[in-house]
């Protein structure tokens, strides 16, 4: 139950007077269930305070960004001296150069890059790029994917008209022949292909680009002129820092990063070829704060952790640790899980389980012992979580698992 007379109660009451809904988005904490606080206080290494001081082993990282773990020193050393110098000025610093060269050598497919604050920032830009570099309209969406909160890809329709989707078409994801007729589909007005990284839709089971479906993206592309663009806003980082479809060796025209490029400060960037260079120079894209200096320090330094330690393979390792001891748990208590995609971003959920009462049942139980887990969108790994982080995780799990079995077992409702 939530906690009565808790600081995040008080702070959700006074909320509701004065913003929508009291939180909008996907961090809006009703949709996860009481047990869940909206407000958080700090957070340090692998490890989130809510405003009524529980802490939790996190396994959100605040929705992706904290690649390296909260407050990690080396990033929190190049903002604070970059702050000491300003952010925002009256244009970009020293760094915008070091980052964007730092990008391009990083990002396989790069030969240019441009920087702005959020995801959707990124993969509209993208968008933008490729229908000024090929003259068309036609844009190619997977059903279901998520590329942001504007009116040519939001989830929800409210507020948004016919026009804005005017020339969004749609296939399924790693479904090569409905990909092939949606290209069809768009004849000679073909602007671009655009794909998340891997799939990881809200709710349902993630699932990896198969080399097929990411080959025949490219070539579609290729023969048509038109843009693939990859949407790395989730992935990016944490696959592969040469760009996610690098280990399949596809090579997009555009990419979108944000989530994980400056360690949880706001940065968004487009990676780009040759081919789209100058395109890229024609569009006009701005933004009052996407210059901020103190953002593009922390993105060099985050890149350079990422680069030069095992902060990846080490992620990956605990991902897989997780994974192994959810799955233990899950035996132990009679639960049949599916856990899907890379294990560094974590999709968990359970068999027999429609309308997630056994993940929120899970959940909460796993909350209250400690950790944060999500009952329907990925989670995240980051370079901080230790072996005692995600044992701690696994003992809470094992509460979280307890609770599960119990609704499973008897038809109870979450508490
Ligand atoms: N693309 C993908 C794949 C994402 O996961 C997200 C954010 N969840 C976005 C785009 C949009 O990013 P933002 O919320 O920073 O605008």
């Amino acid at each position: 139950m939530p906690l009565t007379n808790s600081r995040d109660q008080s702070l959700r009451a006074r909320a509701a007077e004065v913003i929508p809904g009291g939180m909008w988005g996907h961090m809006n904490a009703r949709a996860l269930g009481p047990a869940y606080p909206q407000f958080f206080e700090r957070g340090e290494g692998a490890r989130v305070w809510d405003v009524d001081r529980r802490e939790y082993v996190d396994l959100m990282c605040s929705w992706g960004p904290n690649i390296l773990g909260h407050r990690h020193a080396a990033v929190e050393e190049a903002a604070a001296r970059q702050r000491l110098k300003g952010d925002a000025l009256n244009g970009p610093g020293e760094v915008m150069v070091e980052l964007a060269e730092l990008m391009v050598a990083t990002v396989a497919h790069a030969k240019w890059t441009m920087f702005q604050k959020n995801g959707t920032d990124a993969t509209t830009a993208c968008v933008t790029i490729a229908r000024a570099g090929t003259g068309r309209r036609k844009v190619l969406v997977a059903k279901g994917s998520y590329h942001g909160a504007v009116p040519w890809c939001t989830p929800s329709l409210a507020g948004v008209t016919q026009e804005d989707r005017a020339h969004i078409l749609h296939f399924d994801y790693n479904d090569v022949a409905s990909l092939e007729a949606a290209v069809e589909l768009a004849g000679s007005d073909l602007a671009a292909i655009i794909v998340t990284a891997f799939r990881h839709d809200i709710a349902r089971d993630q699932e990896m680009p198969t080399l097929e479906f990411a080959r025949r993206a490219r070539e579609l592309c290729t023969a048509a002129d038109a843009a693939l663009i990859i949407d790395d806003v989730r992935a990016g980082f944490r696959i592969d820092l040469a760009g996610s479809w690098e280990p399949l060796g596809v090579r997009p025209d555009l990419s979108a990063f944000s989530k994980s490029i400056a360690n949880g400060y706001a940065l968004a960037a487009v990676t780009g070829n040759d081919r789209f260079r100058e395109a890229a120079t024609k569009v006009y894209l701005t933004g009052s704060f996407w210059c901020g200096a103190v953002s593009m320090a922390a993105a060099v330094a985050t890149i350079k952790v990422l680069r030069d330690t095992d902060a990846l393979p080490r992620m990956i390792e605990m991902g897989e640790r997780l994974r192994q001891g959810l799955q233990a748990a899950a035996t132990r208590h009679g639960l049949s899980l599916r856990q899907t995609g890379p294990a560094q971003l974590p999709m968990v959920l359970f068999d027999g389980d429609p309308e997630f009462r056994l993940a929120g049942a899970f959940c909460a139980g796993a909350l209250r012992a400690g950790a944060y887990f999500h009952p329907r969108h990925n989670m995240f790994l980051s370079a901080a979580h230790t072996k005692k982080d995600i044992d701690q995780a696994l003992d809470a799990a094992e509460v979280g698992m307890a609770a599960a079995a119990d609704i499973a077992t008897s038809g109870k409702s979450v508490a």
